[in-house]
């Protein structure tokens, strides 16, 4: 893939990210480039990275109407050499195409996407926060741009990735434990639905539910299927939980659960992690009855923003509280997060191939 480049003449950086003492939070700053292809007439073409900013979109533009768009969400890491390596980006690009799969998106290949994102971090790379914990939130999608209002995939899209410095997603330590809403007034996805996919709009209709969430004080919905019987996942995280001998649990992946990244880390790391990790249908009834006696010890979310969410609570729409261990955060939660952030950040050796280099050839 032949790459263009429309740089800004000078590299710049907004100072307070070079102080360490700022925090720069999660998803608030921009890097100064973007990466942008279009598709157009049955194929992807004009690979270009350009200055950040805004696009000109048609006001019939099918994204805009039908909600015919996709994303994913990664993260890059600065090691110790100095270096900027992506983790897992080969499964974000897979995931990409399944989700434009699900919404009748032509696919881009992965490589392309995976060089694409490679030649945007190299360019901004001085834009890495000089803060612990930080990382380089990576955000491709595809939209889609026909101007068209009839109701049939577009024929012409463009594929962007922006880039986010950002600060830890737990700026005041991992020591905080969240509360779901569980209920039966909001679902996520059905069968046959688009569930499975990160389409845009899957979120647009989560907002509502999260709302309902804020009311009884929870962070999130815990979405349960179609029938209110099993527990799906959170709007933007898998669910799990820990039994007391230490196996974690995840619910089994269908069509209507996201398959997150960070969940298949954590069953592919099964050993070292020090426990067993199964996938099961996880029912609501057995759960709570499980957090009562005691045989679920700790419980949470998984997901590449804030890697694990420790959850302490879940709150029921009669206000009826169900606490898990001592509704703060467990050893287990614990030792989860720091093995698959060690393993981002090079303390730790991961699987063959999870971290990858990316190489410098612009700054
Ligand atoms: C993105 C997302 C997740 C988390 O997936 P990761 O790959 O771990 O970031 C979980 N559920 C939903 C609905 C999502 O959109």
């Amino acid at each position: 893939m032949q790459i263009t480049y429309n740089l800004k003449p000078a590299l710049e950086r907004r100072a307070e990210q070079f102080n360490p003492t700022i925090n720069v939070g999660f998803g608030n700053l921009r890097t100064d480039h973007m990466f942008l292809m279009d598709y157009r007439d049955g194929e992807w073409r004009d690979p270009r990275i350009v200055p950040y900013g805004p696009f000109e979109v048609a006001p019939g533009a099918i994204a805009l109407h039908y909600g015919q768009s996709v994303f994913e969400g990664a993260k890059a890491f600065q090691h110790d050499d100095g270096e900027i390596y992506t983790f897992r980006i080969d499964k974000n690009a897979q995931r990409l195409n399944r989700s434009a799969d699900i919404l009748c998106i032509p696919a881009l290949p992965e490589q392309m996407q995976i060089d694409a994102i490679n030649a945007l971090i190299d360019v901004d790379r001085l834009w890495f926060p000089m803060q612990e914990g930080a990382c380089l939130y990576i955000r491709p999608f595809i939209f889609a741009t026909e101007d068209r209002l009839s109701v049939s995939p577009s024929e012409q899209y463009t594929f962007c990735v922006m880039l986010s410095p950002s600060g830890p997603y737990y700026s005041d330590g991992f020591d905080k434990a969240i509360r779901l809403l569980i209920t039966e007034r909001f679902h996520r996805a059905v069968s046959g639905g688009t569930g499975a996919s990160k389409a845009a709009g899957n979120y647009a209709a989560s907002l509502k539910a999260g709302k309902a969430a804020a009311e009884y004080g929870a962070a999130q919905v815990l979405y349960l299927d179609a029938n209110n019987k099993q527990i799906e996942e959170v709007g933007a995280m898998n669910h799990f939980h820990v039994l007391k001998d230490g196996t974690i649990v995840i619910p089994k992946f269908t069509d209507t659960i996201l398959k997150s990244i960070t969940s298949q880390s954590i069953l592919d790391l099964g050993e070292l992690l020090g426990c067993e990790v199964r996938q099961e249908t996880v029912m609501l009834d057995q759960f709570i009855s499980d957090i009562e006696s005691g045989e679920i010890i700790e419980a949470g979310g998984f997901g590449t923003a804030a890697v694990v969410s420790p959850v302490g609570s879940y709150i029921f729409e009669d206000n009826r509280i169900v606490t898990v261990g001592n509704g703060g955060v467990g050893e287990h939660t614990k030792r989860i997060y720091k093995v698959l952030t060690d393993i981002q950040k090079g303390h730790l050796k991961g699987p063959e191939g999870w971290v990858q280099h990316v190489k410098r050839v612009h700054v």
